[in-house]
């Protein structure tokens, strides 16, 4: 019953998010800070589900002390801070929020290729430092340029109908074959895109293939007065043939968001020996940088809340993984109401061979209405909707599947 179902909610996840829980019927626990591993390993015993953001670490003692623990909820992109493979292997999965963000991103570039377009940044620096300096020499409408996006997912599309709007030309250049949004028209090669492009703005993901996907060659491949933009990952950039391309006059300007090495916590120095091409890069003119808040918006956390919030919810109402990073993704139609006297069995178990036979065999006198089943590394997970079961029929199929070798979780 869902009032048994206990969830921790650390690190002031959004109201809305507790809210939603508590509709669901959950209890609901929240608190405003991140715990520490004891804490954790004396506390987490009692939950079904956890939600957290970036500083709460979910190590392997911790997922040890968790024993009831179905559903971890990262309220946040990144996924670093939990031990997904052990999480896996305990069958819990892991579940976040990669692109609630999307169009935070697309709005941030916009204001960039404008602010590059009119020099913005210098001369609101220049008025700071108290110095008048009203200047229309190499400063440029956006309208009728183009803009060459190098990835066309979920941010690069976003961005490519809002610069139309704006009057630009889009190209885009990606791995996959993708329908253009708007009049915008994809490219067969990178060097295409570079040598059509006065901005190039980069959306990939931080890959083998993307890393310093953009060096010396690729610089001396774009027009001579373009604008390199990067909001995507700081390693798609080689940062050191930037600045000679900004220094020699090749490019005008950059904008940056994300860097090889980013500070840990806010108010760090960023010019310090983590990135040591950082002192070249800031005196440079027309160059903005900005701390990786390509994201960082009140609509982007509260898109996180809903989204993390509803795969959690979906996971412990009917077991779908669909979103997991960690694990195999299976869902099926959502079960009628009418239909009560249906069942789902959803069985984490090891990914070895002989376990479904094992399980089918279990099933077999009653009607298996859908099964799916996926693997992912070391785990597998199999659901199946078998109809006209009685309370009894679902306690006997749960302690025979339990007591099956491979078995994770029933
Ligand atoms: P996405 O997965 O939706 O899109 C990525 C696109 O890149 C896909 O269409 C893919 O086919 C394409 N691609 C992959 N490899 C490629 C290659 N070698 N050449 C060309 N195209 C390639 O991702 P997204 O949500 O649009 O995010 C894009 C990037 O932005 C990611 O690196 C993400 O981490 C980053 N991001 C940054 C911020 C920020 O705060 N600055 C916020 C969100 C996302």
């Amino acid at each position: 019953a869902q009032d048994e179902i206990k969830l921790l909610l650390l690190e002031n996840i959004s109201q809305d998010a507790v809210r939603a829980f508590e509709k669901q019927g959950f209890q609901v626990d929240h608190f405003t800070k991140a715990w520490s591993e004891e804490e954790l390993i004396a506390k987490i015993g009692q939950y079904h589900a956890i939600g957290i953001r970036s500083k709460t670490k979910i190590t392997e003692p911790v997922l040890k002390a968790a024993s009831k623990l179905l559903v971890i909820g990262c309220f946040c992109i990144g996924t670093n801070q939990v031990d997904l493979v052990t999480a896996a292997r305990a069958g819990i999965p892991v579940f976040n929020s990669p692109f609630s963000n999307s169009r935070s991103v697309a709005e941030l570039v916009m204001a960039e290729i404008i602010s590059l377009s009119r020099q913005l940044f210098d001369r609101a620096y220049e008025m700071r430092t108290g110095v008048w300096n009203k200047v229309s020499k190499n400063c440029y409408e956006i309208r009728g340029k183009t803009l060459g996006i190098v990835g066309y997912g979920h941010i690069g599309s976003q961005l490519s109908v809002l610069a139309e709007s704006f009057g630009m030309r889009v190209l885009f250049y990606d791995v996959l074959i993708l329908m253009p949004l708007g009049s915008a028209r994809q490219v067969e090669t990178l060097d295409e895109l570079l040598s059509q492009s006065d901005f190039v703005t980069l959306h990939v993901p931080e890959l083998p293939e993307t890393t310093n996907m953009i060096s010396a060659p690729q610089l001396a491949a774009m027009k001579k007065g373009a604008y390199l933009i990067n909001n995507a990952r700081g390693r798609v950039v080689d940062i050191p043939a930037l600045v000679d391309a900004v220094k020699s006059g090749h490019l005008a300007g950059a904008a940056l968001d994300v860097y090889p090495s980013e500070p840990g916590s806010n108010g760090s120095a960023f010019d310090d020996k983590l990135n040591s091409f950082a002192t070249g890069l800031r005196s440079l003119p027309n160059i903005i940088l900005t701390p990786h808040i390509g994201g960082s918006t009140e609509e982007a956390q509260r898109m996180i809340g809903d989204e993390v919030a509803s795969a959690l919810t979906r996971y412990l109402n009917y077991g779908s993984t669909i979103g997991a990073v960690n694990f195999p993704e299976v869902d099926l139609r959502a079960i009628a109401a009418e239909q009560a006297n249906q069942v789902r069995v959803c069985h984490v178990h090891v990914n070895q061979p002989g376990v479904l036979r094992e399980v089918n065999d279990i099933l077999s006198p009653f009607n298996v209405e859908k099964q799916y089943t996926d693997s992912k590394g070391a785990v597998a997970y199999l659901m199946a909707d078998i109809a006209d079961v009685t309370p009894r029929d679902v306690q006997s199929i749960y302690d025979r599947i339990s007591q099956t070798r491979a078995n994770i979780l029933t």
